[in-house]
């Protein structure tokens, strides 16, 4: 067996152990990789280990596809926060002669782009979004916590295997008092860190901050850090100096309680968090952790993964 690359800088050489043994199947789009049914098993293992640790909690399930309406878009700040990571869906609307037209410029191998125009519907960025309309209105009494999980798009292609542009996060989301939703998201800190350390990976925590774009975003940022909005897991995968965050904790605030009308049920200000697993991002850090072979994984490990 190839063993681990040596020096933990090296994204390329981590991939194509990746590829070698049998985790990922090269596809040509960056961070748009097939994953094998090796790699799989290792994600929902970590996915349904998660769900154990969190069963006491009670968190609904709440299913939804990985596309949301354009508005959500709009009303969540997407676009004066992150254009840079967009995933727009466009689609074709014309009559007979224009599609015969777009077939023959693509048989040409002319550009048929321009011929398409939007759809209602764009790609789901994170996995929370489609949460906060759902809570739209009174909270029941005690607040509400929601699970999510679904693949997410933002348009950052890159060589990192880290680093993709469709991935899968495991989310809750909690909404209810400010002081009930911060306590949430410390206890939640403090178990995230403990899960992962658990598996035998050299995970810490930090403020952190998203990455918004522009000059004012980097002011925006300073301020998300200055008021310690954000945190996140993280792991060293790829970098020792630059460690990946594999977990992020939210608290919006009443940023997303404000423009979906969400209120507790005596009518007083209600806050949202969410925190989110990025699920290829800890099978990545296990597998850079543990090696490839996962028989040779420590006990205690495989032990949690596969009970
Ligand atoms: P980063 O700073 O690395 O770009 P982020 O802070 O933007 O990540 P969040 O928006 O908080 O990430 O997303 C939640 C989780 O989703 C992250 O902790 C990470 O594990 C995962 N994630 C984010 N972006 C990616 C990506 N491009 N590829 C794989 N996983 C990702
Ligand atoms: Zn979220």
């Amino acid at each position: 067996m190839t063993e681990l690359p040596t020096d933990p800088l090296d994204p390329i050489a981590l991939r194509e152990g990746l590829v070698a043994h049998g985790f990922i199947i090269p596809t040509g789009v960056k961070g748009g990789d097939g994953r094998t049914a090796k790699f799989e098993d290792i994600l929902d293992r970590f996915d349904a280990l998660v769900m154990r640790n969190a069963r006491d909690d009670g968190a609904e399930p709440l299913h939804f596809p990985p596309i949301v309406a354009r508005t959500l878009i709009e009303r969540m700040g997407y676009l004066g926060n992150f254009p840079q990571l967009i995933g727009s869906i466009h689609s074709f609307f014309g009559d007979d002669a224009a599609a015969r037209e777009l077939a023959a410029l693509a048989d040409a191998g002319e550009r048929w782009e321009h011929m398409l125009d939007p759809a209602e519907t764009m790609l789901l960025p994170a996995a929370c979004y489609p949460v906060y309309p759902v809570f739209s209105g009174l909270l029941p009494e005690g607040g509400r916590l929601v699970t999510v999980r679904n693949w997410c798009f933002r348009h950052e292609p890159s060589d990192e295997p880290t680093r993709l542009q469709s991935f899968r996060m495991r989310e809750f989301i909690r909404a209810g008092a400010p002081e009930a939703v911060h306590e949430w998201r410390d206890t939640w800190l403090q178990r995230g860190l403990a899960l992962l350390q658990g598996l035998g990976l050299p995970a810490h925590s930090d403020v952190a901050s998203d990455p918004f774009f522009g000059r004012s975003g980097r002011m925006m940022a300073a301020s998300q850090r200055d008021q310690r909005l954000k945190f996140e897991i993280v792991v060293p995968v790829i970098s020792a100096d630059r460690p990946t965050a594999v977990c992020s904790f939210n608290w919006h605030q009443e940023h997303f309680t404000g423009t979906f009308g969400i209120r507790r049920s005596d009518g007083a200000t209600a806050h949202t968090a969410c925190l989110g697993f990025g699920l290829e991002r800890v099978t990545l850090a296990l597998i850079r952790t543990h090696g490839f072979d996962l028989a040779r994984w420590p006990d205690d490990v495989r032990a949690q993964l596969w009970p």
